[in-house]
């Protein structure tokens, strides 16, 4: 056990100046460590795609990626709460969101706790791919070009989320 203090002054001595906490790494398998025995993990392949959408089966439970410029939430500019389409995990703040010009909805920042990382080899740049921590359900990549305070630039597949608005 190490005692809470030293683990903060570790933390504090690793963190640039420039950074915040959110540029460290995320704790994934902690995080889906949590949902290791959820309901949701235990749905079959034909459950999903039972539930799901022929695009959101493919890009949450197939890694695909939608096309650039389809998602009717790159224009959400609501107050609000973006979800997993899959399970309903809450995923990203919309005060988090920005134009990224890219095609897709783009975030500087995560609910960290809420999702899992692992590296990506399937272009010849290693590119970091994240998922909801609950049911594993592909979300997309993160690139280290967005914007301030993070530099973090959570690059979504629209059809992987859910956006509820916040309360009048
Ligand atoms: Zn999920």
């Amino acid at each position: 056990m190490i005692p809470r203090r030293a683990l903060f002054l570790a933390a504090a001595a690793l963190a640039l100046p420039a950074c915040s906490a959110a540029a460290q790494p995320i704790p994934s398998a902690a995080n889906q460590a949590r949902y290791a025995n959820d309901p949701w993990r235990r749905l079959t392949e034909d459950q999903w795609r039972e539930r799901l959408s022929p695009m959101a089966f493919r890009v949450l439970r197939q890694e695909a990626t939608e096309r650039a410029g389809t998602s009717a939430l790159n224009n959400e500019h609501r107050r609000g709460t973006f979800l997993c389409a899959g399970c309903g995990l809450e995923l990203f703040r919309s005060e988090w969101k920005f134009d990224s010009g890219t095609g897709w909805p783009s975030f500087f920042q995560v609910i960290r706790e809420n999702v899992g990382t692992k590296q990506d080899l399937l272009l010849f740049t290693p590119r970091t791919e994240y998922h909801c921590a609950r049911c594993l359900g592909h979300q997309g990549h993160v690139f280290e070009d967005g914007p301030r305070p993070t530099g973090l630039r959570y690059c979504n597949n629209g059809v992987a989320l859910r956006f509820v608005p916040a309360a009048a």
